[in-house]
């Protein structure tokens, strides 16, 4: 049966509960989830009490932004680098630990990002935003949802073209683990630690992008999505070919979020996804366990 690593829930930038989530996976046939919210894990207790009724397997994850400025290759104009941390154990341990930090970073620039849009002419207030998010972690896509709703933006990615986006006017950074300490982080948490959607990366070349992955596998990378809503099929083959070259694992997931990403479901992104289930074995392996 097939699986699914990459997913995310109302406890960070998904429209749906965690329990909603498990229960498309378990409709979708899978045998196993992976959520893998930003910046949080308080959505796992529920996924897990859903999943445990359901048949379905919960795998305990989460995806980190990462400042990989380190790794840039010279003369690039690197994009974002997202790594999902799998089998974490949701009570404690050092990237856990770390996770309160990031969000707290995240609400100083929430209210910074409603400054630039405010000088831009948009009036929208940090408790639409909130009420947007409800008890999960507040993102741009909350914020771009606000927008949407007050007329600024016809949907969310137009609201990210306009005003959000990195390179949009109102785009502000955040405080970020640079990757180095990530992977350390995730290995000294007993964690699996994945690149996600290698291409938002921004790398040109294959080469580049090689040479990359294998920097990082040195520095305790254990995998990367080869699979991915973002990816053709054609291209995941070249990925996986790479990935064995530079003993990567590989992984993959639908990266659904509901309503704030249209067009993506669970276990089969935008229709023809089916991560088959060696690769969790593969990385559960990996994990020791
Ligand atoms: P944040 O973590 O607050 O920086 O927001 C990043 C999240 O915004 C990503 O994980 C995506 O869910 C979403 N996102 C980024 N770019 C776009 C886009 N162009 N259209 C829609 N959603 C996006
Ligand atoms: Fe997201
Ligand atoms: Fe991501
Ligand atoms: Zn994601």
């Amino acid at each position: 049966m097939p699986v699914d690593l990459h997913s995310h829930s109302t406890a960070s930038d998904g429209s749906e509960t965690p329990a909603r989530v498990v229960a498309m996976a378990a409709e979708a046939g899978l045998s196993a989830l992976a959520l893998t919210d930003h910046d949080t894990l308080s959505g796992i207790g529920e996924a897990r009490q859903a999943a445990d009724q359901l048949g379905v397997e919960l795998i305990a994850g989460v995806e980190l932004s990462l400042d990989w400025t380190a790794h840039y290759p010279a003369g690039g104009r690197p994009g974002g680098m997202h790594l999902i941390v799998l089998f974490v154990d949701d009570s404690h341990g050092p990237i856990q630990d770390r996770l309160e930090g990031l969000r707290v970073g995240r609400s100083a620039r929430n209210r910074l990002i409603l400054e630039r849009l405010a000088d831009l002419g948009v009036d929208i207030s940090i408790e639409e935003v909130v009420a947007k998010a409800g008890a999960g972690t507040v993102g741009r896509p909350h914020i771009a949802a606000a927008l949407v709703d007050r007329g600024y933006a016809p949907d969310i990615g137009s609201a990210f073209q306009l005003y959000l986006g990195n390179q949009g006017p109102a785009y502000v950074g955040r405080r970020r683990l640079t990757a180095n300490d990530a992977l350390d982080l995730a290995r000294r948490s007993g964690g699996v630690s994945v690149l996600a959607h290698p291409y938002t990366l921004g790398l040109e070349h294959d080469r580049q992008l090689e040479n990359l992955l294998a920097q990082l596998a040195e520095r305790g990378l254990d995998g990367v999505e080869t699979h991915h809503s973002g990816i053709e099929p054609d291209r995941r083959k070249t990925l996986r070919r790479m990935a064995s070259r530079v003993g990567l694992s590989p992984s993959g997931g639908s990266d659904y979020h509901g309503t704030y990403k249209p067009g993506i479901e669970v276990g089969v992104g935008v229709g023809d996804l089916a991560v088959p289930d060696h690769f969790l074995e593969e990385l559960r392996e990996r994990a020791g366990r």
